[in-house]
């Protein structure tokens, strides 16, 4: 499971010991669900939507394509900022919070 910060070194300051963003979100905590919390609606995403926005709007980069060339969504790492959703004009996407206890936890310090 692909993570927001696992591609860089996690604690590394950008200067005045400050972290990077991709830093501060690497040290958040996922608890996961079994279930997943965002499903998408290959139809609809495969014969309505032209645009694909959810590839490069989400800031955790979590949508991609296939093999394929379906899109999916690695919602493991998901920041519950519902991005996606609102920017899913073909309403492809089924989204709703985690359930209590599930989901990211965010460190801040
Ligand atoms: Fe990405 Fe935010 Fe959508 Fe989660 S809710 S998949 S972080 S855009």
């Amino acid at each position: 499971m692909r993570r927001p910060g696992d591609d860089l070194e996690r604690d590394k300051p950008i200067g005045d010991g400050m972290l990077s963003i991709t830093a501060k979100l690497g040290r958040n905590v996922f608890k996961l669900d079994k279930e997943p919390h965002i499903r998408i609606d290959a139809q609809i995403c495969r014969t309505v939507c032209k645009k694909k926005v959810c590839l490069v709007v989400c800031p955790a980069d979590l949508y991609e394509l296939n093999e394929k060339g379906d899109v999916v969504v690695n919602w493991e790492g998901c920041l519950e900022c519902g991005t996606c959703l609102i920017c899913c004009d073909d309403r492809a996407l089924a989204w709703h919070y985690p359930r209590g206890q599930f989901g990211v936890q965010y460190r801040v310090s």
